[in-house]
């Protein structure tokens, strides 16, 4: 998911786990899969264990987010693999930092309240739409150590979490969007999808 406009300067993906942990090494970014891709409607798969390929993985997703300039989320699907990995740098909200959030099998235990927000999808260029979504979570996951995470929050990191999760069961923003306001964007969707599709 994308942020229009950016406060703090990204963290570099090798700060995320520690200047201590053996496993950092430079990564390329990977290439982002566009609406009209198949594999964007895919559900992705548990990750049974986290080895080193699951957290270069990671590292990779942060790479690429950060690679965008404006990110503030991504699901391993969106670089085509269908793996229940998330990755999150939202950065501040509400004059408070957050760190970044690598999170595998990230589940929703709860939601509550409502609040519509404009939203927008790295695999949707330049596409933004109000979106009705619950206003708090109850997050369950596994962090890049393999050890258990459980967030409660609200704001855009609620949001974020909610967006990213759809994306590893198939499910994209334009989804939960009005028909009509839908029907205003198919041309723009049309355009991303015949501009983006793999020859
Ligand atoms: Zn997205």
């Amino acid at each position: 998911m994308p942020k229009r406009k950016r406060k703090h300067q990204n963290t570099p993906a090798s700060e995320v786990v520690g200047e201590d942990d053996v496993l950092l090494r430079a990564t390329t970014p990977l290439q982002l899969c566009y609406y009209g891709n198949p594999v964007l409607r895919k559900k992705a798969k548990p990750v049974s264990e986290i080895t080193e390929t699951e957290r270069q993985l990671a590292y990779q997703m942060l790479e690429t987010l950060y690679n965008t300039g404006n990110g503030i989320g991504l699901a391993a699907t969106q670089i085509g693999i269908l793996k229940r990995l998330i990755i999150i740098d939202i950065g501040e909200d509400d004059d408070e930092t957050y760190e970044p959030l690598v999170l595998f099998n990230p589940e929703i235990l709860s939601v509550e309240g409502e609040v519509v927000a404009e939203e927008g999808c790295l695999s949707i260029p330049n596409v933004t739409a109000e979106v009705r979504r619950p206003e708090k979570v109850v997050v369950d996951g596994i962090d890049i150590r393999g050890e258990p995470v459980h967030i409660e929050t609200d704001g855009l990191l609620a949001r974020v979490l909610q967006h990213e999760i759809d994306h590893l069961n198939g499910v994209l923003f334009i989804d939960l969007i009005s028909g009509l306001k839908r029907q205003l964007l198919k041309e723009e969707l049309s355009w991303i999808q015949q501009a983006e599709r793999p020859s």
